[in-house]
C-alpha cells in the first residue's frame, strides 16, 4: 500500500478503503492506493499551514534553490519516471518521456519566480506621497490531478505556488498515483522543508475536504467537466480561489489548400496519441468540401489500419491501452451509438482486441458524423477518428463554436488570412495552426473557455502570479524634517 507524504514523513493511511492499481497493458496489479480520509487531508493542511509561517519569509532566491535541485534530480531519474508513467497509465514510453520533460520545464520556469514576484513602486502619487504594491503569498493551496498525465499535471501548478511562497497539498489521481510517489521521493531528496509540499492519496472525500477546508486558500483542479464544475462551485462558495480545467471536444478543420498528407498525419496523431486520452486530443476532423474529405479519409484509414498497438514499454508500440476496462467499454459504447445514429464505420478498432490481456482498443474511423450525434457532442477520450464535412469555412467555424466545450481547435491551411480569421473567430482558447496538439509551454497560460474551464486565472504562464499571490498596497508619506536631522 502506498503512503501519504505529510509534514516530511511517509505516513500510512488509516482508511479502510483502497484501490488496486493495474498495469493497463497487462492487468497485473502494481500496487494499492489508499482512499484517504478528510482527517488525513486536514493533517496535511495543518502541516502546510505551519510550514507557511517560515516558508513565506524565506527569500524567493533561496526558495528557488530547492527547485534547481529538484530539476537535477528529475533529470537523473528521467527514465525511471517515464517508465512509471507507462506502467501505470499505458501510454508509450516516447509519450511518457514527453510528459516528464514538460513537468521538468515547469520546474525550470518556476526557478524564475523572483522576477515574477517583483512588485511596483510609484513616487509622488500626490505631493510627497508614494505608493508601493507587493505580491504576497497567501498560505495553503491544493492541487487535484486527473489520470491521463500522472507526471505532468501536478507540475502545472505547485512549483509556481511554492516558489511564490505558498505551501501545498497535492492529491494525485487515485488511478495513477505511483509516478507521484517517485516525484515525492525526489522532493524529499531535494530537501524542501517539512510541510511545504504534501501529498494525500484518495478520491472524492479528499477532494471535497480540500474544497471546504477553511485553511485552504485556493484549489487547482484538472479533470472531467462535471467534477470541475463541482469543485469550482464548492470551493468558491467556501471562499477559495479556483482554477478548474475540465473536459474537451476538439475539432480539427482541414481547408482545401492544406498540405494534405501532413494534415492527415498530424490530425491522426493528435487523435490516437496517448490512446486519445488527452484533453488536447483532436476528435472531429472536419474537412471543407468533398474533395478534401475524400483525400483526408483515404490517408487516415491507411494510418488507422497500420497502427501497432501493444505494451507501451515495447519500442515498436505506436499506441498503448486505455486506462481501464470501464474506459474501454465506454468508448466501445460510443462507437456503437454513432453507428446506430447513421455514421459509417470505416475501420473497426474493436476487432480482435478482447482476447488481449490489457484494455486495448485499436484506432477506429467513423465517417458521416453530424452535429446531432451523441459521439459528436461527448468527449470520447479514446482513439476514435470522427470524419465530417462542411460546405465552407464559415460552416466549419460555426461547428467549432457550437460546442459547449472550448479547449482547443486546429486549422490546417497554407493561407495566412484563413489562419488569422480562424484564430480570431473561434471560441477555444488554445488554437493550433497546422499543429495537432497545441499545448502551451510553461511560460504561457494553459486552459480553455466555456465548459472546459471554470475560473479566472489559467494554469502556469506569467499570470499564475495572480492566482498565487495577493497584492498589498501601501500609500506612504514621510514628512521630511531637515531640522531634526540637523540636531542629530
Ligand atoms: P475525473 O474528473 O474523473 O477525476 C479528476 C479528479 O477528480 C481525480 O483526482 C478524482 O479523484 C477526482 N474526482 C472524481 N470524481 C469526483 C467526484 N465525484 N467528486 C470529487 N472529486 C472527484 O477525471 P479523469 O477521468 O481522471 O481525467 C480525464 C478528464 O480530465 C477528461 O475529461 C479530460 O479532458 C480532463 N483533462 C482536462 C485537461 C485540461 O487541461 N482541460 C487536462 C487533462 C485532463
Amino acid at each position: 500500500m502506498i503512503k501519504h507524504f505529510i509534514n516530511g514523513q511517509w505516513i500510512a493511511s488509516q482508511s479502510t478503503q483502497s484501490l488496486d492499481i493495474p498495469n493497463p497493458a497487462t492487468g497485473e496489479i502494481l500496487e494499492k492506493c489508499p482512499l484517504g480520509t478528510s482527517e488525513e487531508l486536514a493533517s496535511a493542511v495543518a502541516a502546510a499551514k505551519e510550514a507557511f509561517k517560515t516558508w513565506r519569509k524565506t527569500p524567493a532566491v533561496d526558495r528557488t534553490q530547492y527547485f534547481f535541485k529538484l530539476k537535477n534530480l528529475m533529470e537523473e531519474s528521467f527514465e525511471e519516471l517515464a517508465t512509471l508513467v507507462t506502467k501505470e497509465h499505458g501510454k508509450t514510453l516516447v509519450e511518457a518521456r514527453g510528459s516528464v520533460r514538460r513537468g521538468i520545464q515547469m520546474v525550470e520556469t518556476a526557478c524564475g519566480m523572483p522576477t515574477l514576484l517583483m512588485g511596483k513602486h510609484f513616487e509622488d502619487i500626490a505631493p510627497g506621497i508614494d505608493c508601493k504594491a507587493v505580491n504576497r503569498p497567501m498560505g495553503v493551496f491544493g492541487v487535484i490531478a486527473p489520470f491521463n498525465f500522472p507526471a505532468m499535471v501536478p507540475f502545472w501548478f505547485w512549483p509556481f505556488g511554492v516558489a511564490a511562497g505558498n505551501t501545498i497539498v497535492i492529491k494525485p489521481s487515485e488511478r495513477v498515483p505511483l509516478t507521484q510517489v517517485k516525484v515525492f521521493e525526489l522532493i524529499e531528496k531535494a530537501g524542501f522543508p517539512k510541510g511545504v509540499v504534501n501529498m494525500v492519496h484518495g478520491g472524492k472525500d479528499v477532494v471535497n475536504a480540500m474544497c471546504t477546508h477553511p485553511d485552504v486558500q485556493g484549489v487547482s483542479f484538472v479533470g472531467s467537466t462535471p467534477v470541475a464544475r463541482h469543485v469550482y462551485t464548492t470551493a468558491t462558495s467556501h471562499g477559495k480561489r479556483v482554477q478548474a480545467l475540465g473536459g474537451a471536444k476538439n475539432v480539427m478543420v482541414v481547408l482545401p489548400d492544406a498540405v494534405m498528407d501532413k494534415a492527415a498525419a498530424t490530425a491522426f496523431e493528435s487523435i490516437v496519441g496517448c490512446a486519445g486520452e488527452r484533453c488536447l486530443a483532436g476528435s472531429v476532423v472536419l474537412a471543407v468540401g468533398k474533395d478534401t474529405a475524400k483525400k483526408i479519409e483515404d490517408m487516415i484509414v491507411i494510418r488507422a489500419k497500420e497502427t501497432i498497438i501493444g505494451n507501451g514499454l515495447d519500442k515498436n508500440t505506436q499506441m498503448g491501452p486505455l486506462i481501464s476496462q470501464e474506459a474501454k467499454d465506454r468508448v466501445k459504447g460510443l462507437i456503437q451509438s454513432a453507428i446506430d445514429e447513421g455514421a459509417k464505420l470505416l475501420v473497426d478498432g474493436r476487432e480482435g482486441v478482447d482476447q488481449m490481456q490489457g484494455y486495448f482498443l485499436k484506432p477506429t474511423v467513423l465517417s458521416g458524423i453530424k452535429t446531432h450525434m451523441r459521439i459528436a457532442k461527448e468527449e470520447v477520450f479514446g482513439p476514435v477518428v470522427l470524419l465530417a464535412e462542411a460546405n465552407d469555412f464559415d460552416e466549419a467555424i460555426h461547428w467549432v463554436n457550437d460546442s459547449p466545450f472550448g479547449n482547443t481547435t486546429t486549422l490546417f491551411t497554407t493561407s495566412g488570412a484563413a489562419a488569422r480569421k480562424f484564430s480570431y473567430e473561434v471560441d477555444p482558447a488554445m488554437i493550433g495552426i497546422n499543429i495537432g496538439v497545441p499545448a502551451p509551454m510553461s511560460f504561457f497560460s494553459f486552459g480553455g473557455t466555456k465548459d472546459s474551464f471554470f475560473g479566472d486565472v489559467k494554469a502556469h504562464g506569467t499570470a499564475c502570479i495572480n492566482f498565487y499571490t495577493d497584492t498589498k498596497v501601501t500609500v506612504e508619506r514621510w514628512d521630511s524634517n531637515a531640522n531634526v536631522w540637523a540636531k542629530n
